[in-house]
C-alpha cells in the first residue's frame, strides 16, 4: 500500500482510484475543475490551479506516486512532481497534447496519419483545403477532447463562414475508414508491455459510442502493424502505465488518428472482459507492481456509452445477464456529457 496521487479528478481517475483501493493503495486527487467526480473514492481532493506551486508541493508531499487521468494536465504541473516519481514520464504528455507533434512524432516512427497541414490563421487555411482538398476536418491543435474543437469542412463555402478561433490548428483530410479501432497497452517499469484485444469503436458527433469484441475485420488483420507501433512509441517515450493509440482500418492499412498516454474510454470493457482491467495494470504498473494477464475473458464485449441522458434511465439493462452499469456520479446530465457506461458480456 501507500498513496498514489492522481492530477485530474474525472471518470477515468475514480475508476483508477477504484482498482487502487482494492490493492490497497490510497488515491489523492488534484482537480482544479471544482467539477469532479473523485471525491467518493478518493482521500483527499486538492481543488487548487494547476500553477500553484504550494499546493503542487503539498500535494507531492503526501504521495508516494504520481499519474494523471487527464490528457491536458499542463506539462509544467506534471514536472513539479518530484522525478521518478510520476508516470508515465511527462515528455509523454508534451508529445500527446499537441496533435502536431503527436503525428510527426508517429511518423518518424514509420506511421501512417491523415494528411495534415498546419493552420496559423486564414491564409493557411485557404491554402490547406486547396493542397488537401474536401471533407476535411479543421481540430484546434491542443485540449479537444470528445469531438470538441473541431469543424467539418464539405465545402469551400463552410470556411468562408467559419469564425477562425486564434488559436493553433490543424486540417486533415478526412480518413476514408472502414472502420476505427484502438491499440490499448500497459508498459511496466521494466519495460514489459501487454496488449489488450483491440475492440471496433463507433462515435456519435465525435464521441466515443460503443466499443465492441470481437472486433471483425478489417480491424483484426490491421491490429499487429498497430500494435507494432504502438510499441515504439511507447519504448520510444520509456513509458509506465497505461497507453492509448486510436487508428482507422483503412483499405490501405492502419492510419494513426491520435495518443491518449492515459487508460481510455475504450478499454472500459476491460473492468469486466479481461483478467485484468486497464485501471489495475495501470495502478499496477505506477506503483512498480508486477502486470497482471490482459486476456479477453469473454466470447463478446459490449461497452455503451451513457451520454447526455440520465442514468438512472439504464437501469433497467441490469435485468439482463451479465450487464453491468457504472455511474461516475455527475450531480448534473448535459448534452455530450458522459454519465455512465453499460457493458454486456458473453461467456
Ligand atoms: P477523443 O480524445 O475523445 O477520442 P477528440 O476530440 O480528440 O476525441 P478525434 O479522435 O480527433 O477527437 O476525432 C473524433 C472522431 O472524429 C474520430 O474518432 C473519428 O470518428 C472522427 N475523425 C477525426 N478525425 C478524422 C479524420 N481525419 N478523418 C475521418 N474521421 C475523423
Ligand atoms: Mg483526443
Ligand atoms: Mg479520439
Amino acid at each position: 500500500g501507500g498513496t498514489i496521487g492522481i492530477l485530474g479528478g474525472g471518470q477515468l481517475g475514480r475508476m483508477m482510484a477504484m482498482s487502487a483501493a482494492q490493492l490497497g493503495y490510497r488515491c489523492i486527487a488534484y482537480a482544479p475543475e471544482g467539477d469532479t467526480v473523485a471525491e467518493q473514492v478518493c482521500g483527499d481532493v486538492f481543488a487548487n490551479k494547476w500553477d500553484d506551486t504550494a499546493a503542487l508541493a503539498a500535494f507531492a508531499a503526501q504521495c508516494d506516486v504520481v499519474t494523471w487521468e487527464f490528457e491536458n494536465v499542463p506539462v509544467a504541473t506534471a514536472q513539479a512532481m518530484p522525478e521518478g516519481r510520476i508516470f508515465p514520464h511527462p515528455r509523454a504528455l508534451e508529445t500527446a497534447q499537441d496533435r502536431l507533434s503527436e503525428k510527426r512524432f508517429v511518423e518518424g516512427l514509420g506511421g501512417t496519419a491523415a494528411a495534415h497541414a498546419c493552420v496559423d490563421g486564414r491564409a493557411d487555411l485557404d491554402r490547406a483545403v486547396e493542397r488537401l482538398g474536401v471533407p476535411g476536418i479543421l481540430k484546434t491543435r491542443r485540449d479537444g477532447y470528445d469531438g470538441k474543437g473541431q469543424w467539418r469542412i464539405t465545402s469551400a463555402r463552410d470556411i468562408e463562414g467559419l469564425n477562425l478561433p486564434d488559436l493553433p490548428l490543424i486540417y486533415e483530410a478526412f480518413v476514408e475508414f472502414e472502420a476505427e479501432f484502438s491499440v490499448i497497452l500497459v508498459r511496466g517499469q521494466d519495460g514489459a508491455i501487454r496488449f489488450w484485444d483491440s475492440t471496433r469503436n463507433t462515435h456519435d458527433d465525435g464521441i466515443l459510442a460503443t466499443s465492441a469484441l470481437p472486433a471483425g475485420q478489417p480491424i483484426a488483420d490491421q491490429v499487429a502493424p498497430a500494435r507494432d507501433l504502438a510499441r515504439q512509441v511507447a519504448d520510444a517515450l520509456d513509458y509506465v502505465g497505461v497507453l492509448t493509440l486510436e487508428f482507422f482500418a483503412t483499405a490501405a492499412g492502419p492510419v494513426f488518428n491520435e495518443m491518449a498516454p492515459r487508460v481510455h474510454n475504450s478499454g472500459h470493457w476491460s473492468i469486466e472482459g479481461a483478467a485484468t482491467s486497464q485501471f489495475e495494470n495501470h495502478i499496477r504498473a505506477v506503483a512498480g507492481l508486477p502486470l497482471g494477464d490482459t486476456d479477453t475473458v469473454a466470447k463478446s464485449v459490449t461497452m455503451t456509452n451513457i451520454i447526455g441522458a440520465d442514468i438512472r434511465d439504464a437501469y433497467a439493462q441490469l435485468d439482463t445477464a451479465d450487464t453491468h452499469l457504472h455511474d461516475y456520479g455527475k450531480a448534473e446530465v448535459r448534452a455530450g456529457r458522459k454519465m455512465g457506461h453499460v457493458t454486456r458480456i458473453v461467456r
